[in-house]
Formats: structure tokens, sequence, C-alpha cells
């Protein structure tokens, strides 16, 4: 039976999903050697399709593919232009296809169409052209008085900038079609070819995007893509002799054992892991944009959005009317189907995560704390909808204050000086993300410089662009998106002496 979403999208969003999947590796389309395992439309509960996921041969397979495209295309010493040239046609090409692309992003992953629409028509499409930017401005440098050593004659001193090889993209589920394009794009700009792991809750926008990879000029096997479970697919890739580099996103926990794995390769890894989010309000702040934004923050994506603000300190005075002004912002959410165009807020990705964030909420209960519900009526049937849901009354040391939930869920607690609101902003091992909301110049620079974190937004709930690094400190993750610096670390520096006038 046809699921209930499934009816809603257009002739080629439907054909794309009910046609049979297959794995992109060497610039065609390959069925994995593992289980087909069933897509899941988060909405419903209902099935959509299925798929062959991708085992440790496979990902041989595409380690290969990507190993030979590097020497037969010459991908990484071709012109930047020539390689821009893709990277151009390849934004183009998402942004002819972006449509298509949400729906496809709704049904699997649960986005509301109101929001993956405007995502697919702009965001994929400007972090490619950022970065094919980067393709013709990788520049070494020239030293001009190296020491010369017991050699006579001269000595001019080079550095190439040279792309590190076959990359191991690893993504997560949630928005993979933004997060398999941060991966891929300072990746190809470099030179380097890129063995792509999607999640196999969420695998299908990537083998789409594979697809028009090919129409967009890439060479077979700079771009592979292997949906498959962290377990077989992920470590086979984490594993891999020939994978120069990882670079993953995804959890504090599996970041972990990542850097486990790769202790003897010594294979170098970027990382980026969990956050826990906090925001510090002052009582001279804009309370209403304050609440309003912080509402959205919390439940974008549901909550499971590692910059998700979900712990606020609130300076006392204005507590009472902050948490009142909060809970009214979450009330006016429209929970619903992601292809309804009315909805706001979708469901959890999955059953397992919808369990896991409730029994969250019901340990933060049992703990003690007290909730208070979004008055919200959620969608009926067997969707994986969740009620967003204020804690207030916590100790530090509940598993709702220090754990990354990755669903709506927020604390909000009282401050009275500065001082402790740093203190308790800093008090958790992530250090991704935190915002902060004063009316004072004072008190907006004293925080953004004491907050333990890779990203302070003032004001406002920050700028997600290609050009703004965006990364963690502590058990946040090593390595930033977005920016120069997630260009170069897809590069390694060589270093040449040329003797001149040598006896
Ligand atoms: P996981 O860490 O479980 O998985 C992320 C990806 O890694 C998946 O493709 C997963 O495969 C794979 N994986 C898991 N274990 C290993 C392993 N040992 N070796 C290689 N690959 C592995 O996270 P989720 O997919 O559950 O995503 C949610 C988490 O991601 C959140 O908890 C959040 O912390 C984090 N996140 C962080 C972001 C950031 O920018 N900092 C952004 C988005 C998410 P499989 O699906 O089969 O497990």
């Amino acid at each position: 039976m046809m699921s209930q979403q499934l009816q809603q999208v257009d002739d080629q969003a439907r054909a794309f999903v009910e046609r049979k999947h297959k794995l992109w590796i060497d610039g065609a389309g390959v069925d994995g050697a593992g289980e087909r395992i069933a897509v899941t439309d988060p909405s419903t509960g209902a099935a959509i399709t299925d798929f062959a996921l991708a085992g440790k041969q496979d990902i041989d397979a595409a380690v290969a593919a990507a190993k030979a495209a590097l020497k037969r295309s010459d991908w990484a010493r071709i012109s930047g232009h020539d390689r821009a040239a893709c990277l151009y046609r390849f934004a183009d090409l998402i942004t002819e296809h972006a449509s298509t692309l949400a729906q496809i992003e709704s049904l699997d992953f649960g986005m509301p169409i109101s929001m993956s629409r405007p995502m697919m028509g702009a965001v994929p499409a400007k972090h490619l052209r950022y970065c094919a930017g980067w393709a013709t401005r990788l520049e070494g440098t020239t030293k001009t008085t190296p020491f010369a050593g017991t050699e006579s004659g001269g000595v001019h001193g080079m550095t190439f900038r040279e792309p590190v090889g076959v990359v191991g993209a690893i993504i997560p589920w949630n928005s993979p079609i933004v997060m398999a394009i941060i991966k891929l794009a300072p990746a190809l700009a470099c030179g380097c070819t890129v063995v792509l792991k999607p999640s196999e809750i969420t695998p299908l926008s990537a083998e789409y995007l594979g697809e028009l990879s090919a129409q967009a000029g890439f060479p077979p096997g700079v771009m592979n893509i292997v949906p498959g479970t962290g377990a077989e697919a992920g470590q086979a890739l984490v594993d891999h002799p020939d994978v120069a580099k990882i670079t993953f996103t995804g959890s504090t926990r599996a970041g972990k054992a990542i850097v486990s794995s790769v202790s003897a390769s010594l294979t170098p890894v970027a990382l980026e892991l969990g956050g826990k989010a906090p925001s510090i309000v002052c009582a001279d702040a804009k309370l209403d944009a304050a609440a309003r934004i912080i509402a959205s923050s919390c439940t974008s994506l549901q909550g499971q959005s590692c910059a998700a603000v979900t712990r606020v300190y609130v300076e006392r005075p204005v507590y009472e009317s902050f948490l009142k002004s909060l809970q009214r912002n979450l009330g006016q959410l429209k929970p619903g189907l992601s292809l309804d165009t009315a909805t706001t807020m979708g469901p959890l990705v999955s059953k397992a995560q919808y369990d896991r964030v409730q029994s969250y909420i019901a340990a933060g209960r049992a703990a003690g704390a007290t909730a208070l519900e979004a008055d919200l009526t959620l969608p009926e049937g067997e969707g994986f909808y969740v009620v967003p849901t204020i804690f207030t009354h916590t100790a530090p040391d509940m598993s709702v204050v220090t754990d990354e939930i990755f669903g709506p869920v927020v604390i909000v607690e009282a401050f009275d000086t500065l001082d402790e609101a740093i203190t308790v902003a800093n008090a958790s091992p992530y250090g991704l993300f935190a915002s902060v909301w004063t009316g004072s110049l004072d008190k907006a620079h004293l925080l953004m410089r004491s907050l333990d974190v890779g990203y302070v937004a003032v004001n406002g709930s920050g700028a997600f662009d290609a050009a703004m690094p965006f990364g963690g400190v502590k058990q946040s993750g090593w390595g930033r998106e977005f920016g120069e610096e997630s260009v170069t670390h897809y590069t390694r520096i060589k270093t040449v002496a040329v003797t001149y006038n040598v006896e």
C-alpha cells in the first residue's frame, strides 16, 4: 500500500522513491552487498521503500574507485578552474532539482516542507559555489632565505598545498543533503576524491546527489555514495588503509570510537560532534525576541540540531516573564505531516530517536524536575512526534541538563550574577554553540569571550553561512566546517627546497 505522504509528492520525487535504490560507486548505480532494509516516513511510521546496505566489500570497491580516480582522471592535478566548473554545474543542477530534493528530504528525514524547500533552493548551491571559489585559490608560498646547510650554492624554498587523497566522509541523519554537501564541496574543491557514507536511516537523497554529480561532469570514482551502518560500512571506511582522511559528523560517542580506531593507522580525523548549547538571557535583553528565537532554536529540526539551544539561563528579575513567553511561543508551533505546507514542527527521525527522547523526558520527571509541555495537539497516527518540553527546577547532574538529547527539550533556570551564568553555561563537556541576549555592549563582549564554545551568537540564533567557520571545542569536536578552515584541512603542505649552483 502506498504511504499516505508518498501520494502527495510530485511524479519525479515519487518515481525516485519507488524505484530500486542503489549505491553509487565509480560513476554507476551498484546493488549493495548487505541486507535490504526499509526506509520509513517518520511522519506516519510507514515504510516508503527499501535499499541494500553497503557492506565491507562495497566500501572496498568505493575506496578503490576513489583511489583510481585520483590518478585516472587526474582530478587532483587538473586546473582548479576545471574542478570549480564541475562544482558550479553541480550547484546549478541541485538548484534545478531543489523541489524534488526537498520532497525527498521531507519524506526521508521528516523536515517540514516549509523549511526543506527554501533550504534546498539556497544552502547546498551556495556552499558549492563558495567552495568552487577556493579551487583556484589553494596556493603555496615561497621562502626566500632558507638556511643552506653545508651545501654550497643557494636555496629557494617553497610550499605546495596538495589534496590529502581519498576522503572518507561519514554523516548523520539530520539534514542529510546539507550534511553531504558540507563534506563533499570542500574536499572536491581541493582535488580529493570522496567516499561518502550517509546514515542508513536517511539513505535516499545522497543517491540522488550521486546521479546529479555525473551530470555535472565529475569523473567516475571522484564521488562515491555508500549508505550503510556505522558498525559495518562506517567502520570499514575508518579502517581502510587507502583512506587518507576521515571527516565525521555525528555523536561524541561515535567520534571517540573513530579516534580509537585510527590510533594504529594515525589517519587524520576531523570531528563535528554533539552540543548542549547554552543561552544567557540578561534582564536588559529584548525579551520577546529572545523567547521567540530561542523557541525556534530549541525546536529547529524538532531539536535534532547540534546547535539547538537546550539550556537557557535567565537573569532572575525577568525569569518568570521569559518562561511564559517561551511557553507561549512553543504553543504557536504547528505540528503536522512533513509534506503539509502549514507544518512548522515535524516528527523525530525514527522510532529509536523517539524512544530515546521520551526516555530523557521521563528521566527528568523521575529525577524531580518540573516539566512544562507546550500546549500543542500532535497529529494522530504512528508518526514519531514529541511535545516540546521545558524543564525547570533541575539539578546540574540530571541527564536532561548534562546530555545531548537531540529532541525538543530545553531547560530554563534563573541566574543572579554574570559570573554565575558563565560558570553554569561552561559546565558541560560540550562546547559547540552558545547564544547571549543583552542590550549592553559591555556584557555582550564580556560574555562572547567568556564562553568556552566554538561559535557565539549575540542577540540572535547565528548565521550559518559557507564563509562562517562552525565547529566545537572540548568534546564537541576537532576542526571547523565552513570558511577557509573547512577547505584547507583537506590539503597538506609539502615543503620543497631547490638548491642552485651546487658544486
Ligand atoms: P551517530 O554518531 O550514531 O552516527 C553518525 C554517523 O556515523 C552515522 O552515519 C553512523 O552510522 C556512523 N557511525 C556510528 N558509529 C560509527 C563508527 N564506530 N564508525 C564509523 N561510523 C560510525 O549519530 P546519529 O546518526 O545518531 O546523529 C545524531 C548525532 O549526531 C547527535 O547526537 C549529534 O550529537 C550529532 N550531530 C552533530 C552535528 C555537529 O555538527 N556537531 C550535526 C549533526 C549531528 P549509523 O547511522 O549506521 O549508526
